[in-house]
């Protein structure tokens, strides 16, 4: 186990000595968590998804250009390497992550997430990490931005800088839940801005975000980063929702 790893295991079990704080059973003190079969479940992606959007596929589907759902979307990332679904166990982990001790929680779903993804990543040769960031009166409230513990997980997992203020949310966006799916796009329009002191020109980004919806957020977030120079975006979420 990397310190890393170590420290965020040892915070947890302080925190809920002998359980695990992904299904809440007993556990002894010195085991890994999650716990084994949570670290099982949450890591199995029983089904083949769209390499440009990240949706659910059937095994036979034709994702050359993109899936039914995506292919008359545009895009301005290249790819999402995702979890898996947003259901079951993984759902519970990511409401989780939202509430008290979220933080430690985010890290511990990071290294196993980077464990089954490291490899995938290495292959597009990331230069930068750069999370999803809130509006700040979320993070006021919240206390920590979930993405960015995660991003910060992949980054010292790849070996490359973790840049948390590229991205600026320059507007407060309403609940993307209470939108409907045009008017998540309309919503999102101009919401990012990437600094122009980012050094951004010629790079490839690794984009963080803990849920992918209609990917409006993350193509927002890609367009101000392609604008400040970035080449390639690919977006890694740990759960894509259909709604
Ligand atoms: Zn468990
Ligand atoms: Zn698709």
């Amino acid at each position: 186990m990397s310190l890393a790893r170590r420290l965020a295991n040892g915070l947890m079990h302080l925190v809920y000595p002998g359980i695990c704080p992904v299904c809440d059973r007993a556990i002894d003190i010195e085991e890994k968590l999650p716990c084994a079969s949570c670290r099982a479940a949450l890591v199995a992606d029983a089904h083949e998804a769209c390499p440009r959007c990240g949706s659910t596929v059937g095994p036979f589907a034709n994702v050359e250009g993109g899936c039914v759902i995506c292919r008359e979307v545009t895009l301005h990332f290249e790819r999402v390497i995702r979890m898996g679904p947003y259901e079951g166990l993984l759902r519970d982990v990511i409401l989780r992550m939202k509430h008290a001790q979220g933080e430690v929680l985010a890290e511990l779903v990071g290294q196993l997430w980077f464990d089954k993804i490291g490899p995938t990543l290495k292959q597009f040769a990331i230069d930068q990490v750069v999370p999803v960031p809130l509006h700040w009166w979320r993070y006021w409230r919240r206390g920590y931005n979930q993405s960015a513990v995660l991003a910060r997980v992949l980054a010292r997992g790849l070996g490359v800088p973790l840049k948390k203020r590229c991205l600026r949310r320059v507007r407060a966006t309403p609940s993307q839940t209470e939108q409907t799916p045009a008017g998540r796009w309309q919503n999102m329009r101009g919401a990012f801005w990437a600094r122009a002191s980012s050094d951004l020109r010629g790079k490839t980004i690794l984009l963080v975000d803990d849920v992918l919806t209609t990917g409006s957020t993350c193509s927002e977030a890609a367009r101000a980063l392609r604008q400040a120079g970035a080449t390639r975006v690919i977006v890694a979420v740990v759960a894509k929702s259909r709604d």
